[in-house]
């Protein structure tokens, strides 16, 4: 199974990416979480690629190509992948349809989640994440600990640098501008599926699986 699950920030591409690693076996490769690590380690490209990220804009094409490029090669994606954040914009596709060509390789489905913007908003700056456990919060839809610590380990939580409000405005401007033409993209391609990103997180993974099972 080789997907991508396309949409805007805050869509549910990552948590229903997590739902699919578990159904499937097979790896969630998100880069905005491999340019976080990057950024953490304080790697050369880490620290070029945080300019971009703090500001909402988009990390170079022939960067995150080159990370996709090393991390589809691994044994690990030989039955299949979910492409989590990528691509994001037309030449990244193109670049991705040459990397799987030379590995032998095609695409199954493009899936689209469609969000509200207002809806969006709300969720990402309600989002915030363990910093000792990794765990994911939301503080209306999935509260922390009375305290505001992880309910899982008692850790302390933080909110991703982007997901401040100005920033955020910015990321959904640059999908709309950068991002969103995949869909008429991967439309022609014969590949595009659109689930309604509003439903709940379950039924969201219910329309995903439907799709998969007939591609
Ligand atoms: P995400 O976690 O997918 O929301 O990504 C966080 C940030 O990482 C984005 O706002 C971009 O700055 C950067 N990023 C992630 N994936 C890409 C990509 N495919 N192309 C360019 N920048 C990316």
């Amino acid at each position: 199974m080789k997907i991508i699950l396309l949409g805007p920030p805050g869509a549910g591409k990552g948590t229903q990416a997590v739902m699919l690693v578990e159904k499937f076996g097979i790896p969630q490769i998100s880069t905005g979480d491999m340019l976080r690590a990057a950024v953490r380690d304080k790697s050369p490209m880490g620290l070029k690629a945080k300019e971009y990220m703090d500001a909402g804009g988009l990390v170079p094409d022939e960067v995150v190509v080159g990370i996709v490029r090393e991390r589809l090669q691994l044994d690990d994606c030989a039955n299949g992948f979910i492409l989590d954040g990528f691509p994001r914009t037309v030449p990244q596709a193109d670049a991705l349809k040459l990397v799987l060509s030379d590995l032998g390789k095609d695409l199954d489905a493009v899936i689209s989640l469609t969000v509200d913007t207002e809806a969006l908003v709300e969720r990402l700056t309600g989002r915030r994440t363990c910093s000792a456990c990794g765990k994911g919060f939301h503080l209306s839809f999935d509260p922390p600990a009375e305290d505001g610590s992880c309910s899982a380990c008692g850790g302390e939580l933080t909110q991703r640098a982007d997901d401040q409000e100005a920033t955020i405005r910015n990321r959904l401007d640059v999908y709309l501008a950068q991002t969103a033409p995949l869909e008429d993209y991967y439309q022609r391609a014969g590949l595009l599926k659109a689930v309604d990103g509003m439903q709940s997180m379950q039924t969201v993974q219910e329309a995903i699986q439907a799709i998969l099972q007939d591609a």
